[in-house]
């Protein structure tokens, strides 16, 4: 910094550290929040099954003791709520809004929470929808939280950046599908994380495969996978897959979740608690 500066950068041309060092975006947690880990769960696209994803593993991280919560910033997008079964209104106070809680334990806050009707689109620019996933992190009294896990909307837009600015972001869970895995779009998401500084902990491949319930054989519906390939390209260490199965589409569309019984996310379990140690 010049002995004659006048903090104002707009007009001086030097490049001093002031203006060269990284501004820190976080934001502070609300005062009546403890949240130790947080990680974003994202994808390349929509539809590829990065909300039930987020579900069923903070079910598997709710089942082996954790206290776990759902921050939905897929706010154009809410469907959260939906999977648990979740339909009332959050309530509040003069510290905060305090989140929902599953039937399993899961804290969770959506937008679909706070909308008069669930189905109310939700037409916002890009910087008011950045603005309210903020204020989840915010504004809302979390409590005790050892694993935060953020259902990102789909993309590289707005909101991802805001969420990787502005929320502490421990690292990254991929969800991808096998169609998808072939495009760039999901190698575009991961390149995001990277340029962010934020570590990919895993890469899950949903509809990887189909089960044949009587003689148990597998078939690739879309095709042989391409997740390790992907995995050992960008060094990601973790891999996971989850089977095309009318189970998911019938214990999330009635709102019974947390009643799935499912080990496919494990591995990405166990990455989670290495990482927390
Ligand atoms: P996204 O969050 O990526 O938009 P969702 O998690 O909402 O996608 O999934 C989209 C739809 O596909 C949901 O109705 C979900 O129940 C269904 N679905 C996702 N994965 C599977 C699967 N492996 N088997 C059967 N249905 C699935």
């Amino acid at each position: 910094m010049s002995e004659s500066c006048n903090h104002d950068c707009g007009s001086c041309a030097s490049n001093c550290a002031d203006r060269t060092a990284p501004l820190d975006l976080h934001e502070a947690q609300n005062e009546f929040s403890d949240v130790k880990k947080v990680i974003g769960v994202v994808s390349g696209k929509g539809g590829v099954g990065k909300s039930l994803v987020t579900s069923l593993l903070a079910c598997s991280l709710q089942e082996k003791g954790y206290d776990t919560a759902i921050l939905d910033a897929d706010i154009t997008g809410p469907s959260i709520p939906r999977i648990f079964g979740l339909y009332g209104k959050p309530l509040g106070n003069e510290n905060g809004i305090s989140p929902m809680i599953a039937d399993n334990g899961t804290r969770i806050m959506s937008m679909n929470l706070l909308l008069e009707n669930a189905g109310d689109p939700v037409v916002w620019r890009g910087p008011i929808i950045a603005g309210t996933v903020k204020q989840f992190w915010t504004d809302v009294m979390w409590g005790p939280v050892d694993y935060m896990l953020v259902d990102m909307p789909p993309g590289t837009g707005d909101v991802p950046l805001t969420v990787f600015q502005s929320l502490p972001v421990d690292g990254i869970i991929i969800v991808t599908s096998p169609q998808e895995l072939v495009s760039m779009i999901v190698e575009k998401a991961m390149n995001m994380a990277k340029m962010m500084d934020i570590p990919v902990l895993a890469i899950v491949e949903n509809m990887a495969y189909y089960e044949c319930p009587d003689c148990h054989s597998r078939h690739m519906i879309f095709g042989e996978s391409q997740v390790e390939k992907l995995a050992a390209k960008h060094q990601i260490p973790v891999t996971a897959q989850i089977p095309i199965d009318p189970r998911i589409a019938r214990f999330a569309d009635h709102g019974s979740i947390s009643q799935l019984e499912q080990n496919w996310l494990d591995p990405v379990v166990e990455a989670l608690e290495k990482k927390a140690e």
